[in-house]
């Protein structure tokens, strides 16, 4: 299903995002059995990072985020990658259902953003969280901080009266370099809210129609969703970088080597039978 849309608008000086991401946070509330408060936090970072995601150029590209605060939620951790597949954990997932964002978010505390986009090396930005506000505030004081763009990016995780999640979204307004002052007013003038309420409303595509004259010659839709990338062939090749040694004698003190991944609460187990194949 696509569910997000990037175009140009405001005379393409514009680049516009809306990605709704109800199933990716669907998906992540039930790997972590996530609270309300929890889901909020983590939802709306997996939306940012939706963005984040889109943004990447190369095929092979990854992003992923930490963020370590002194939040209820405890540390965050999000990786996304070209494909739009997106994963996350958040430390405490049962934070308590009366905590606002900012208490489990975090009122002091960094945010760090690793991007390979398959060059040599990986960029790795950082800011501090800003004092005010909350998920969305500090993805934007990492944008004018780390990458000196200025940005607009509203996320939403919406629930109903039951705590059943109903809508969860991104909408993002990131103005190009030779964007002059008077497209810049109409970016900050523009109801970050009222797009999330239509995208929720009537979908990625019918949104940015309603609210723009968007350039068509740069449309691009996709779909984005919650997938693992965590596998027994992958941790295979972990298992090979630790070497024979290592691995004989975890399983010799433990039984086993165990692997828990924190993205998709699955655990893995080598056994001396793998430990054979693996180093024969
Ligand atoms: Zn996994």
């Amino acid at each position: 299903m696509t569910n997000l849309l990037r175009t140009l608008v405001f005379d393409s000086k514009v680049s516009l995002t809306l990605a709704d991401t109800t199933e990716t946070v669907a998906e992540a509330i039930k790997l972590h059995k996530l609270s309300r408060s929890s889901a909020l936090v983590l939802g709306k970072t997996l939306s940012a990072m939706t963005f984040m995601s889109a943004c990447l150029k190369e095929e092979t590209g990854e992003i992923s985020l930490s963020v370590k605060s002194d939040g209820e939620g405890g540390d965050i951790g999000v990786s996304g990658n070209k494909k739009l597949f997106l994963r996350g954990y958040i430390a405490q997932p049962d934070a308590s259902e009366r905590a606002d964002e900012k208490q489990v978010f975090g009122k002091t505390g960094s945010l760090t953003i690793v991007r390979d986009d398959g060059y040599s090396r990986p960029f790795v930005g950082a800011c501090a969280l800003p004092e005010i506000g909350g998920v969305d505030e500090a993805f934007e004081e990492y944008y004018r901080i780390s990458e000196q763009l200025p940005t607009y990016m509203k996320t939403a995780v919406e629930f109903d009266g039951e705590g059943k999640l109903v809508f969860a979204g991104a909408a993002v307004l990131q103005p190009l370099p030779f964007a002059d002052e008077n497209t810049l007013k109409k970016t900050r003038e523009t109801s970050l809210e009222t797009l999330l309420d239509a995208v929720k409303e009537k979908g990625v595509e019918a949104c940015a129609e309603t609210y723009f004259a968007p350039d068509k010659t740069v449309w691009e839709t996709r779909e984005s969703l919650y997938k693992c990338n965590c596998s027994r062939e992958y941790l295979t090749r972990v298992l090979v970088t630790l070497g024979k040694e290592q691995m004989h004698r975890i399983i010799e003190e433990d039984g086993a080597v165990r692997v828990h991944c924190h993205y998709c609460n699955k655990d893995y187990q080598f056994t001396e039978e793998d430990e054979k194949r693996i180093f024969p």
